[in-house]
């Protein structure tokens, strides 16, 4: 078959194949414990479950608003307003069928052919690929352990060109769990307003944050007018197969995103809509106790990991992963993660599937029990104990 060559450019998420290889040796009858996966082990809080099968029974089955439902994008507006300190209206928000579709809209909004776009390496990997697809030119900003895993930003400053256009950021941040500081925000929003660039900010794990409160950059002078948002319902509502985001963003980039919604989804399910009202204005405790929980769990795989001769580990500060030095086994990533694999039956990502940084580490992720963490850290101590003294 002759594809398109944009084809060609187009990237994948690794995980899934991870996923494959472990589900192949489950089926041989080997036992799996999956810390590969990005999603939280808990089920969606009961009541905003409730609030889907009403709005079913309610009849809400049929096309709805491409930008979303007023209740929601008002729902929206006012949590955004609260957490971030910034006025938004709703006219600003658009609802999608989960976080990912405002990477895609953003790129093909604003980078033409040519384009640069700064992006996290290593990072979500959807970035760099969709940055490819279109046409635009990937420029990694490296995220360094001794660096915390945060942007450098007097490198970042060294990327900006004359054709830079948009930077992301993720913050909390998929793979390494690292924050940026109100110093790094401040940093590189005075690069934004200097080159008059938009930023696409990844808040997706806003509320799983272990220390201080969430920062946006949007909230710095000047800057919410060039920036776009990124949250969903994902993450901290355990919502990952309701498909369920959105992006706030000025409301002339808006009204382009709506169009774009009309030309591939034509709006998101009106019943997931109505669970995610309940999920913004109805009770929180379940999503504070899934919070409390992955803490937990990350304090155990820190100082289980930091216990393994060879490892070195940070504390994340946010999100549900950990990334860990490996390098000192002489393995590549890919080798260290198929090897713990097929050795441990641990299932981890090797961290160039984020990017080329990403090469002597792995993503662990502790979207899993504290029983099943124990178990993995005392399999895994054993395999590496086999590959001898780093
Ligand atoms: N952004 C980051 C950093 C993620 O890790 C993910 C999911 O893994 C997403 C976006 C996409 O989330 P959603 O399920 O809302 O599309």
């Amino acid at each position: 078959m002759k594809l398109a060559g944009r084809m060609a450019r187009l990237g994948t998420e690794a995980v899934f194949e991870v996923g494959a290889k472990a589900r192949a040796l489950e089926a041989q009858g080997r036992e799996v414990i999956h810390l590969e996966i990005g999603e939280p082990d808990f089920d969606t809080p009961e009541h905003v479950t409730a609030a889907g099968i009403e709005a079913l029974r309610a009849g809400q089955t049929h096309y709805a608003a491409p930008e979303g439902l007023a209740p929601l994008r008002e729902a929206i507006a006012a949590q955004v307003s609260r957490t971030r300190g910034i006025p938004v209206s709703p006219a600003e928000v658009i609802v999608t069928p989960g976080a990912k579709p405002i990477i895609f809209y953003t790129l093909l909004a604003l980078a033409e052919a040519g384009d640069e776009v700064i992006y996290p390496d290593p990072g979500f990997p959807i970035y760099e690929s969709m940055i490819d697809f279109v046409g635009a030119k990937a420029v990694p900003a490296p995220l360094r352990e001794e660096n915390d895993f945060r942007i450098d930003v007097d490198e970042l400053c060294r990327k900006v060109t004359p054709r830079t256009r948009l930077i992301i950021l993720n913050s909390p941040e998929n793979p390494t769990g690292s924050v940026l500081s109100q110093q790094d925000l401040e940093a590189i929003a005075t690069v934004a307003r200097q080159h008059d660039l938009m930023i696409l900010s990844d808040e997706i794990y806003a509320r799983i944050l272990y220390a201080g409160e969430p920062l946006s950059i949007a909230s710095f002078p000047g800057l919410k007018e060039r920036t776009i948002i990124m949250d969903g319902f994902s993450k901290i509502h355990a919502m990952t197969g309701w498909r369920l985001g959105y992006g706030v963003m000025p409301e002339e980039l808006a009204q382009h995103m709506r169009r774009l919604m009309i030309n591939s989804n034509s709006c998101t399910a009106s019943f997931t809509q109505h669970a995610g009202v309940e999920a913004l204005r109805g009770p929180q405790e379940a999503q504070t106790r899934m919070v409390a929980a992955f803490r937990e769990r990350r304090d155990a795989l820190v100082a289980g990991l930091r216990r393994i001769p060879g490892i070195t580990c940070r504390e994340p500060q946010g999100a549900f992963y950990v990334f860990p030095n490996i390098s000192g086994y002489g393995l590549t990533s890919q080798d260290f993660a198929d090897y713990i694999l097929q050795r441990a039956g641990v299932a981890v990502v090797a961290g160039t599937a984020f990017g080329r940084y990403g090469e002597g580490y792995v993503r662990i992720s502790y979207a899993n029990s504290l029983a099943n963490i124990e178990r993995a850290l005392e399999r895994m101590a054993e395999a590496i104990a086999e590959l001898g003294r780093p």
